[in-house]
C-alpha cells in the first residue's frame, strides 16, 4: 500500500512516528494509502526550518513574490486534470466538481498576483512640523493553515495564497482524509519558484494540531472545519497569544417567496442541496417556502428532479451528479439523522437510505433524501447533516421565515428566491448571516471579495481571502519621522496635538 509523506524543506519526507491514518477511496470503500501522523518533534523541525526560510522570503520584493504566484497559478492551470483526479479519488466528488474545487482555489492565487498593491501602506506628509507619518504592512513570520476534507484543493489554496504572498512561511496541516492534493500543490509551488522551507506540509491529527497551537514560533492560525473544533482551536490559539481565524460549520437556509420562479428555485435547491453530496459548508440544507401553497408547489417540483439524480463514482462519467460521502462513519451518521427525522415526526418524501451502486457495494454512498414538515426542535434541523439531505421547514409569513434564519446558531450563507426587489433588499439588509444570495443559491463571494460566516460559523476577526486575508497575515507598523530643517530647539514634556 502506498505510504504518503510530509513535504519538508522542499522534498517529500517519510514520517518517523510509526503512527498512520488510512486514506480511503470513498467510492470503493478501499484503503488506498496511509498518511503519516507527525510528532511534535517533527513539527518543531519543520517550524525551525520555516523560520529560517521566511527571513529571505520576506525580504524578497513583493513584485517578485507576485511573479511566483503568477507562475504557481499557471502550473495549477496546466495540471488541472491531475489535481482534479487526486481530489476526486480521495474525496469522492465528481470530476467536474473537482475541477471547480481547484478553480476556486486558483482564483485566490490570481488575486495574490496583485500582492504589491494589496500590501501598500499609507503616508501623510507634514503631519506636524517636519513630521511625516507612514504605515507599512509586514508579514507575521511562521503561520499555520489547518484545513478540512471537503475542499482538498480550494481551502489549502485559500490559506497558502495570501499567507505566502504576504511574505510569511506556512505550516499547512491538511485533512488526513485527503492529504495528497496539498503535497502536489506544494510541489507546484516549488516549481513556480517558492524557496524551499517557505511552505511545509505536515500531516497529522489532533496531536499535531495541538502542537501547532502551542508552538511559540507559530504566529497565526487559519482554520477551516467543524464548529466544535473551530471554537476549540480559536480558544487555545488565543490563550497562547496567536492571531486566529477559525471558520466552522453551517446550516444554510433558502427562503422561497410565493412570487418566486418556482422552477428556478427548485433547480437551485437540487444543485445547492445535493451537489458534492451536500458536503459543502455553503450547501443549502433547509428550504423555507413561505405559505403552504408555495410549499406544496415546490415539493411537487423537487421530487422528480431529486429522483432523477445520478449517484455514482467519479469514474462512471461526467453525467454523474454526485459521489459518495467521505467515510463509512459519515454515511452511518447521515442515515441515523434521517431516522431521527422520521421518528420525530417529519415527513420523509424521498428516502435515500440503502442505496447500493452495482460494482461499488462497499462505497460510502447516500441517495438523496427530502424531508417536508421539519420543525426547529428536530435533530435533523438542529445538527449540521453534511450529506445529501434537504429539509423543508414551512413558514407562514416572510417575517417567520426571516426569524427562523436569524434564530439559527449558524450564519454562514443564506439565500432568498423572490421577484420582489423590496423583499430581497430587506432580507439582505436584516439577516444576520455573512453571505447572502438573491435568486442565487450558493453565494460564495468571488476571490476579490472575502469569505466568512457569522455566529457559530466563524470565530475571530477578518474573513478568508481577498483584502481581509492580507490584513490577517500581516501586521501594521506605523512610523513617525521628523527631520529638523527649520525646527527650533526645545524640550517638550506634554503629550499634545501636532501643530
Ligand atoms: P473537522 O473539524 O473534523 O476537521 C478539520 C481539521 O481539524 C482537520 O485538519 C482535522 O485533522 C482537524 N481536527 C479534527 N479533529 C480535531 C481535534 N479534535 N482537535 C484538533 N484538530 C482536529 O472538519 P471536516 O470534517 O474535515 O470538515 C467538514 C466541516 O468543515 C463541516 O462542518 C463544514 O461545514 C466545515 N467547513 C467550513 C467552511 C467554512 O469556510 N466555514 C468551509 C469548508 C468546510
Amino acid at each position: 500500500m502506498e505510504e504518503l509523506s510530509h513535504w519538508i524543506d522542499g522534498k517529500e519526507v517519510k514520517g518517523t512516528s510509526g503512527r498512520f491514518s488510512d486514506v480511503y477511496n470513498p467510492a470503493t470503500g478501499e484503503v488506498i494509502a496511509r498518511v503519516p501522523l507527525a510528532t511534535p518533534a517533527e513539527l518543531d523541525a519543520a517550524v525551525k526550518s520555516a523560520e529560517k526560510a521566511q527571513i529571505g522570503w520576506a525580504a524578497t520584493n513583493p513584485q517578485r513574490r507576485a511573479r511566483v504566484m503568477m507562475k504557481f497559478g499557471q502550473l495549477i492551470q496546466d495540471n488541472m486534470e491531475q489535481l482534479a483526479e487526486l481530489v476526486a479519488r480521495e474525496h469522492g466528488k465528481t470530476l467536474p466538481d473537482a475541477r471547480g474545487d481547484v478553480q476556486r482555489g486558483l482564483e485566490v492565487i490570481e488575486v495574490c498576483m496583485g500582492t504589491p498593491a494589496l500590501l501598500k501602506g499609507e503616508y501623510t506628509d507634514n503631519a506636524g512640523p517636519g513630521i511625516d507619518l507612514y504605515s507599512m504592512r509586514q508579514p507575521l513570520g511562521v503561520v499555520a493553515g489547518i484545513t478540512p476534507f471537503n475542499f482538498p484543493a480550494m481551502i489549502p489554496l485559500w490559506k497558502m495564497g495570501p499567507a505566502l504572498a504576504s511574505g510569511n512561511a506556512m505550516i499547512l496541516k491538511p485533512s488526513e482524509r485527503v492529504p495528497s492534493t496539498s503535497i502536489m500543490l506544494a510541489k507546484l509551488a516549488q516549481e513556480a519558484g517558492l524557496p524551499d522551507g517557505v511552505l511545509q506540509v505536515v500531516n497529522g491529527d489532533k496531536e499535531i494540531v495541538d502542537a501547532i497551537l502551542d508552538h511559540p514560533t507559530v504566529q497565526a492560525v487559519g482554520f477551516v472545519g467543524s464548529t466544535p473544533i473551530a471554537q476549540y482551536i480559536y480558544g487555545r490559539a488565543a490563550t497562547n497569544g496567536k492571531r486566529a481565524q477559525c471558520f466552522g460549520g453551517a446550516k444554510n437556509h433558502m427562503l422561497i417567496m410565493p412570487d418566486a420562479d418556482l422552477d428556478k428555485a427548485a433547480d437551485a435547491l437540487v444543485g445547492a442541496g445535493f451537489g458534492a453530496a451536500g458536503e459543502r459548508c455553503m450547501a443549502i440544507s433547509v428550504a423555507v417556502p413561505v405559505g403552504d401553497k408555495t410549499a406544496d408547489a415546490l415539493i411537487e417540483r423537487l421530487v422528480p428532479k431529486i429522483e432523477k439524480l445520478k449517484v455514482g463514482p467519479y469514474t462512471a462519467g461526467e453525467d454523474v451528479d454526485y459521489g459518495p460521502v467521505i467515510t463509512k462513519a459519515a454515511q452511518e451518521r447521515i442515515n441515523r439523522l434521517i431516522g431521527s427525522g422520521v421518528d420525530q415526526g417529519a415527513k420523509l418524501v424521498v428516502d435515500g437510505r440503502g442505496l447500493k451502486i452495482q460494482g461499488y457495494e462497499n462505497g460510502f454512498f447516500c441517495g438523496p433524501s427530502l424531508f417536508d414538515n421539519v420543525t426547529p426542535e428536530m435533530d435533523i434541523y438542529k445538527e449540521e447533516v453534511f450529506g445529501p439531505v434537504l429539509s423543508t421547514v414551512r413558514a407562514k409569513t416572510y417575517e417567520d421565515a426571516l426569524r427562523l434564519v436569524m434564530d439559527n446558531d449558524y450564519g454562514n450563507g443564506t439565500a432568498i428566491y423572490t421577484a420582489d426587489g423590496d423583499t430581497a433588499r430587506d432580507f439582505a439588509s436584516r439577516v444576520n448571516v455573512g453571505m447572502v444570495g438573491i435568486n442565487f443559491p450558493i453565494p460564495v463571494p468571488l476571490s476579490y471579495y472575502t469569505f466568512g460566516g457569522w455566529k457559530k460559523s466563524a470565530f475571530g476577526d477578518l474573513n478568508q481571502y481577498g483584502p481581509d486575508a492580507f490584513r490577517f497575515y500581516t501586521k501594521t507598523k506605523t512610523v513617525t519621522a521628523r527631520w529638523f530643517s527649520g525646527i527650533k530647539d526645545g524640550v517638550a514634556l506634554n503629550f499634545k496635538a501636532m501643530d
